[in-house]
């Protein structure tokens, strides 16, 4: 089992906690799950697929170990975690109706914006006149490219702008590693992907989303996470919403934080936003929008509405830290939300 666990599979992550506690089914991490699968346009066949070689890998790791038992408790965890999700996954098809054939659709790139020296927006538009499904605020799509080794590669993107009917607009960190590999996809699109090119991507799918409700809103981010926080915004300022927003922001400094000109202008144009942000190195800081902070950021220092809901995004010890600080000020958990930008999910969710 611990050999295991540090697979980024997510049927697997979901199977791990139901064998540690067969009571405890993580109805959440699954919706999390389902939708990723979702954005991959999966099938139920394929989850033969992946039982076939799941189970090939158990034998292969743990050899004599596996009796005929011990096979068998594997094959009914991983179908009760299999069907939770095809079922899910049923649902979330339909609900936009479309199949897991038809979640795919060619866009062109229209614009490529440097927002900052490692982040570019990807502006891209249909490339036929049929509806554009519409998202909900907070919902990401996933971009499927080949690479120059011929493999197909997936990778989730928030986007960062509510619909126009025409257009999807998402923000690009690029990955760079220092004792690995960089990042494939997104030095892919920075280096390879031009104006004019066409490019494959999902429906909109993502579970971290904006209630409809007229409560308080706290959205928290740090670095990248800005994006879906970007495009909740966004979408408040194409309804017109009345709600009450508490903005805060982390980075390393103002030339760092991507998107920062569309999020003033959106919280400008909000009835009651304002904004604070905390930089590593402030230096030139001086009158920009809103409350200035030097070093991490510090929830204590902000007035937090009462009744709010919060949504957070960004490195998982950013999210783990703010998402500590915030219970430790009163706020119920209930009221937390989190996008996890990579396989950390199982770790966010569980520690
Ligand atoms: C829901 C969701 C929304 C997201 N939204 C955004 C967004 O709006 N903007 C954004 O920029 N990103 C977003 N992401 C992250 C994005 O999907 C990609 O994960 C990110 O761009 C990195 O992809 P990559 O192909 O460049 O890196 P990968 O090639 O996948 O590499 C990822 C990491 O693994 C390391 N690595 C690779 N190979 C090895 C190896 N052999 N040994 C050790 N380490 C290795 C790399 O150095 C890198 O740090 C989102 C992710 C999710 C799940």
């Amino acid at each position: 089992m611990t050999m295991l666990s540090g697979t980024s599979f997510p049927v697997v992550q979901a199977t791990l906690p139901v064998v540690n506690d067969p009571t405890h089914l993580p109805d959440h991490l699954l919706s999390r799950i389902a939708h990723k699968h979702a954005s991959l346009g999966l099938s139920p066949e394929q989850y033969e697929i992946v039982h076939d070689n799941l189970m090939w890998a158990i034998v292969d790791v743990l050899g004599d170990a596996v009796t005929p038992e011990v096979a068998a408790a594997w094959d009914e965890v991983y179908w009760l975690m299999a069907n939770m999700l095809i079922h899910k996954e049923r649902g979330l098809y339909s609900a936009v109706r479309l199949s897991p054939e038809t979640v795919w659709r060619t866009w062109r790139v229209a614009e490529k914006i440097q927002e900052t020296e490692d982040v570019v927006t990807f502006v891209v538009e249909r490339t036929d006149e049929r509806e554009v499904k519409p998202s909900l605020p907070g919902q990401y799509v996933t971009i499927k490219m080949r690479m120059p080794d011929g493999v197909h590669q997936p990778r989730q993107y928030s986007l960062t702008r509510a619909d126009d009917g025409r257009h999807r607009h998402f923000a690009v960190k690029r990955v760079r590693a220092q004792d690995a590999p960089d990042g494939e996809m997104s030095n892919f699109l920075h280096d390879s992907v031009q104006v004019g090119d066409e490019v494959t991507l999902s429906a909109p799918f993502g579970d971290v989303v904006l209630e409809y409700t007229d409560r308080p809103l706290v959205l928290a981010s740090a670095g990248i996470g800005i994006t879906p926080m970007a495009g909740m915004l966004s979408h408040l300022v194409k309804s017109a919403s009345q709600r009450k927003v508490v903005f805060l922001h982390a980075d390393d400094s103002l030339g760092s934080f991507a998107l920062r000109d569309q999020v003033v202008a959106d919280l400008k144009a909000l009835p009651d936003a304002s904004m604070s942000t905390w930089l590593l190195n402030s230096e030139g800081a001086g009158g920009a929008h809103g409350e200035m902070h030097t070093g991490f950021m510090d929830v204590r220092a902000v007035d937090l509405p009462d009744d709010a809901e919060y949504y957070l995004c960004g490195p998982v010890a950013f999210m783990q830290s703010a998402r500590t600080a915030l219970i430790a000020a009163g706020v119920p958990v209930k009221d937390i939300q989190y996008e996890v930008f990579g396989p950390d999910l199982w770790l966010a969710d569980y520690q």
